[in-house]
This record gives C-alpha cells, sequence and structure tokens, in this order.
C-alpha cells in the first residue's frame, strides 16, 4: 500500500540542491513497506548485497569519487587515508545517525539522507570556523537493503562531497541486525588564530545567530502528520506546496560554508561558535557554560521565516518555543566582540539576538513583554520524547 504525496525532489544532474527556486515537483511514495520508499525509480531490478564482498561493495559505491583536494594524498585505496595539512591545524569530528532514532525511511530518501549525513558533519567543521577538506563515511546495513539503496545513498554522499569540495578518503561498512546507520568523519583545516571554540565569549560580547530558526523542526512536524494521516486514510492526497520551504529544510538542509570565508571577509574574529543541531537555547548554553558567561536572549530578536509562523499557528505551537528548542536548523551561532558590530550590522546573514553577561547574573530569555525568564535547555531529543 503505497501513498502518493507530492513531494520537492530534484534531478542530480541539474545540481537541484545549489539552486533552491528551481525544484521539480515529483512524487514521493510513503509507504508500509519501507523497501519501496528509498527509491527514485520504483520497480526496477534489485541487487543483493551478497553479490558484492565488503571490499567489491565500497569499490562499486565509490568507483566515481575523484580527488580533488591539494591536502588529499592518498584517498581510499590503502590501508588509510593520507593528508598534508601543510601546516595548519586540523579538526576533526564525528556524526552517527540511526534509523528509527535520527531518521525515518518512510519520508526520507536514501539520497537526502546520505546528502545530510555529510551537512551535519560540515556544520561542525564550519562551526570552528574551519574548511572542511575531506570526509570518511562507514555504515552498517541489513540484507534487506538491496545495493540500489546503497547507491541511493551514496548518490546524496557524492552531490554533497561535490558541492562542497571534500573528498571522500575512506570508511569502512559492516551488517546489521535491523536499521541503517550511517556514521561520518568530517577533516578540516584552519589557521591556529582563526579556529574558534565554545569557551572564548567575553562580558557585552554580542550573541548572533545565521539564518533563520524553526523550520526544520515544523517540516518534521508536517511530515509526522502526513504519515499519520497516510495510516488512517492511504488514499488521501495532501497538498505540501506550502510547507515546501520547512521540509526541503528538514530534509536538505544545507550547512553554512559561506560563513568562514565572509568572517574572513568582513575581517570578524569570533570569540567563540558553535552550530545550531539541537535547539538554540542549549547551544546558547553551551556557550554559556563553557565560556563560564551569563546571557540575555530577547525573544523579539529570534529570526523566523514566515512559513515557520504561520505553520506553528496551523499546529497550536509556539514559535519562539520551536526556535528555542527544535533543532537542526545547521545554523551558526556565535559570538563577536562589541567592536566588531560595525562590520556586520545590515548584513542579512547575521542577526544579533542578545549579550553575554557575568555568570553570577545568569543565563535569560527576555520576553517580548519585558518579562526574564530562565533560559531552559531542551533540545530535540526532550521534545520528541514529550510529544
Ligand atoms: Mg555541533
Amino acid at each position: 500500500m503505497v501513498l502518493k504525496i507530492i513531494l520537492i525532489e530534484v534531478d542530480l544532474k541539474f545540481g537541484f540542491l545549489e539552486h533552491l527556486p528551481c525544484f521539480e515537483v515529483i512524487c514521493l511514495n510513503f509507504a508500509v513497506n519501507k523497501a519501496e520508499v528509498m527509491f527514485e525509480n520504483k520497480g526496477e531490478s534489485r541487487t543483493s548485497l551478497s553479490e558484492y564482498g565488503e571490499f567489491g561493495l565500497i569499490d562499486h559505491l565509490t568507483e566515481n569519487f575523484k580527488i580533488t583536494q591539494e591536502t588529499t594524498i592518498k584517498g581510499i585505496g590503502d590501508d588509510a587515508a593520507v593528508l598534508d595539512f601543510k601546516g595548519e591545524k586540523v579538526v576533526v569530528t564525528t556524526d552517527m545517525l540511526v534509523e528509527g532514532v535520527h531518521f525515518d525511511l518512510s519520508y526520507m530518501p536514501l539520497k537526502h539522507l546520505g546528502y545530510k549525513a555529510v551537512m551535519v558533519n560540515l556544520s561542525d567543521v564550519y562551526a570552528m570556523n574551519a574548511i572542511p577538506h575531506q570526509i570518511t563515511v562507514s555504515f552498517a546495513v541489513s540484507n534487506r537493503f538491496p545495493v540500489e539503496a546503497l547507491e541511493e545513498l551514496y548518490a546524496g554522499i557524492e552531490l554533497a562531497a561535490a558541492l562542497y569540495k571534500v573528498d571522500v578518503v575512506g570508511g569502512d561498512t559492516s551488517s546489521s541486525t535491523s536499521g541503517l546507520i550511517i556514521s561520518v568523519t568530517a577533516l578540516g583545516s584552519a589557521n591556529g588564530e582563526e579556529i574558534v571554540y565554545r569557551d572564548g565569549a567575553g562580558v557585552n560580547d554580542l550573541l548572533v545567530v545565521t539564518g533563520d530558526l524553526g523550520a526544520a523542526y515544523m517540516g518534521l512536524q508536517v511530515l509526522e502528520r502526513e504519515k499519520e494521516v497516510f495510516k488512517v486514510n492511504p488514499q488521501s492526497q495532501p497538498d505540501l506546496d506550502p510547507y515546501t520551504y520547512l521540509i526541503e529544510r528538514q530534509l536538505k538542509p544545507e550547512a553554512r560554508k559561506d560563513i568562514p570565508p565572509l568572517f574572513r571577509a568582513l575581517g570578524v574574529q569570533p570569540t567563540s561558535m558553535i552550530d545550531i543541531s539541537d535547539g538554540l537555547s542549549s547551544e546558547t548554553i553551551h556557550i554559556c557554560k563553557r565560556s563560564k558567561k551569563g546571557v540575555y536572549l530577547y525573544e523579539e530578536k529570534i529570526p523566523l521565516d514566515p512559513a515557520v509562523i504561520s505553520v506553528c499557528e496551523e499546529f497550536q505551537l509556539d514559535s519562539t518555543t520551536i526556535a528555542l528548542s527544535g533543532g537542526e536548523d545547521y545554523e551558526l551561532l556565535f559570538t563577536i566582540a562589541q567592536t566588531d558590530y560595525e562590520k556586520i550590522k545590515g548584513n542579512p546573514n547575521f542577526t544579533v539576538i542578545g549579550h553575554i553577561a557575568e555568570e553570577s547574573e545568569g543565563m535569560h530569555l527576555i520576553t517580548r513583554a519585558n518579562q526574564k525568564i530562565p533560559l531552559i535547555a531542551r533540545g530535540w531529543n526532550a521534545m520528541r520524547e514529550n510529544d
């Protein structure tokens, strides 16, 4: 039993993720049998994983990957990759995505999943004010996934690597008794003075965020609602057009690769930085705790897309709560000295949302009604548990 829903999807050949307005509208299937959902082209023959050995599978999946980074000396094909960062400091980060915990294959196409798994890691490299150069990709998979499913996953990884200019230099594969697990490690570099940590925020520094917040979480709410509608009425044909931006932010996030070069161009050196994976409140608290500081965060300053405001009304959710706790926005949250304010003033990428205070003053949200309330970490996982 399969429900057709209209969803944004695009042609790989046309660099679809780069040009947001150029979406083609196609049908994606919600399905009871998850194996049906993973593919763009249904009904083609499927190849069992057992037809390839472990190494044959990796060779097959990575045969088109090319080395483009001058820091990569040796990529896939030996016991280890060899990298030369030419005197720069190296940053390393790893994130794992687990089926049923971080993603649901009933509405997450595998190509998007591969893309997102890379984005989650690159976002952490940018959050160090560094530039990523290489990734490794490891996965565990059960035999309910045919080879073609992993080809879809790798198509998303390949696209992300091409657009974000990173080499895939290694990885591992294993069998899994149930679902799919994918783990990506990213390596990047920056010179020692450019690297930004979480612990450098100073009193009176401005708290600044890129982009807008809450859309990825509301995209997830829309997808979860349509999945429930489908369970009750498999014939329903939801119109997802009004939710395009939100669903994109959930299924096809983009890491802020533009921000570290923008800092260099503007002559801005943030005093602390973190990426927003769990939600604005918990990331703000991370910066404050690491820096041993307090904060005043202003509700009225939190950047929200109009689509988030209207869909929050539809779901009867408070948009501030969603921005504070929704997560998966992959925007960057950072602090700058007040003397750097003129350099970012009026820049559409940045919104000043608060300022840092002495640790003894505590961490506060100033509401639109000018009430001072404690800032509480209530991230994405906590919200899901309470749903
Ligand atoms: Mg992070």
